[in-house]
């Protein structure tokens, strides 16, 4: 596949947030475990319609429901 093809087709996959496979347009699609590596995670997708595959890879941009230690002095406090 041709790099120009393959950059647009996961331009693609990106704008429909990964609910369609890239080859088939099918939204019949499988995950398997999430595998977390260095602010990134990657998940492998099957597709049920076509049997293609390929790996979602997701990047940490945020923490949510923060619950800090009830000890203050084990908390580390950042730089301003
Ligand atoms: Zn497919």
């Amino acid at each position: 596949m041709m790099k120009s093809t393959e950059d647009a087709m996961v331009a693609e996959y990106l704008k429909a947030d990964g609910t369609r496979c890239p080859f088939c347009l099918e939204s019949d699609l499988d995950g398997e475990g999430v595998e977390i590596e260095g602010g990134f995670a990657f998940q492998r997708i099957h597709c049920g319609g076509c049997n293609g595959s390929w790996e979602d890879k997701y990047r940490l941009i945020d923490m949510v429901n923060i619950h800090a230690p009830e000890d203050e002095t084990v908390a580390h406090v950042p730089a301003e």
